[in-house]
């Protein structure tokens, strides 16, 4: 395992690139954004675009995806009060919501919003959770695609073009340069990035019942085409920095996770929302490649300057990497799997590069159960 000379992120997450002198893409990306990037002339362009879709106020003229968190709420708001718009709030309820979760979308119709929340149903929900979790590696993999389609949809049935969405996750964290560059968000990218080589076509295929998966369909081209519905990156025109996201509404009364950091990492503000994202899904990451959401949040820490990379390296050793307890019960009993095949399935995602093992190839484990990895990106 290889980990990127500036920041803590190692080369076994999926399509990163590593240059010559062994700094990452999302490291090279942030110094065009730290540096060279005129944010003035983005956001002079931003405004050109938005006055193509600036309505007179009565009706919403473009559309937020929102989960509630201190990113979508900064997106909301500034749309609104920086650039006067009318937004349409769309919110994906994840499977299960969290209390804070509840209070957060809260939070966001008493800052003035309106919004629409689309609940999938449940009985499908639980069987693409089954998929995800059993063969893909992903137990959020239902919502992870629901909060992509779900507001495209809104926007076809409201007749409401734009879509704004918030950073562009490749920007942040690495990607493919074509992507990186992106500013818009199209069904090309909701295949090749979220839904992990699985199609709908493939749950059609599995059994399932068209009718029953409306919310997760992407509208058909003609419907995209006769509403014109166009996605941009807010990330793309303004300089996104979630940590002052969540400090700005912070001070306008958004809640911070209960009793302290989330599952698997040392932040108590992001992935409030579902109670699966925060612990399971995230470690499920780690045993695939290595590394969680501590490394994310470090990450950015670190090229904002925040905190050393040596911090960084050891934030991520303390925090990630060990099987969520909080709400892994819940899911359980959700999907009907006992913790015998909970563990069979972690074994089976688990990668043999990056974790001990003994002479017969099983996996080592601490007191606690959780895989020891075998280079940690520092010496102790
Ligand atoms: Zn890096």
């Amino acid at each position: 395992m290889r980990y990127c000379k500036r920041c803590v992120m190692p080369d076994t997450r999926p399509e990163i690139v590593f240059n010559d002198e062994g700094v990452c893409d999302a490291c090279l990306s942030s110094d065009k954004k730290h540096a060279e990037i005129d944010w003035d002339a983005r956001d002079r362009q931003f405004r050109e675009i938005l006055d193509r879709y600036r309505g007179d106020g009565s009706k919403w003229d473009c559309i937020i995806p929102v989960s509630g968190g201190k990113d979508s709420c900064y997106q909301a708001y500034t749309m609104k009060h920086k650039y006067g718009m009318t937004p349409l709030c769309v919110n994906f309820t994840p499977c299960e919501m969290t209390e804070v979760g509840h209070k957060n979308l809260e939070f966001l119709r008493d800052l003035g919003f309106d919004l629409i929340q689309i609940g999938a149903n449940r009985e499908v929900y639980r069987e693409m959770s089954k998929i995800g979790f059993h063969k893909l590696g992903d137990c959020c993999w239902p919502e992870h695609i629901g909060i992509f389609t779900t507001p495209v949809q809104i926007a076809v049935q409201f007749n409401i073009p734009l879509i704004i969405w918030g950073e562009n996750s490749q920007l942040e964290y690495g990607g493919p340069a074509h992507a990186r560059e992106a500013q818009v968000l199209d069904r090309r990218w909701l295949e090749e990035y979220q839904m992990l080589g699985y199609r709908i076509s493939d749950l059609v295929h599995d059994g399932f019942d068209m009718r029953e998966l409306k919310a997760w369909q992407y509208p058909s081209d003609e419907d995209l085409h006769r509403v014109g519905v166009t996605g941009l990156f807010l990330g793309y025109f303004t300089k996104w920095d979630g940590r002052a996201n969540m400090e700005l509404m912070t001070k306008l009364g958004w809640h911070h996770n209960p009793g302290g950091p989330v599952e698997g990492t040392y932040t108590d503000y992001e992935n409030l929302d579902c109670k699966w994202v925060g612990g399971l899904h995230d470690y499920m990451k780690f045993v695939k490649y290595g590394y969680g959401r501590a490394t994310d949040n470090a990450c950015i820490d670190i090229r904002f300057g925040r905190i050393t990379r040596d911090e960084g390296l050891r934030l991520a050793k303390e925090w990630e990497g060990k099987i969520p307890h909080k709400y892994l019960p819940d899911y359980l009993k959700f999907i009907g799997c006992t913790m015998d095949e909970f563990m069979e399935t972690m074994n089976r995602f688990t990668n043999p590069y990056i974790f001990k093992r003994d002479e017969d190839g099983n996996f080592i484990r601490d007191e606690q159960g959780d895989l020891i990895k075998l280079d940690y990106g520092f010496e102790e």
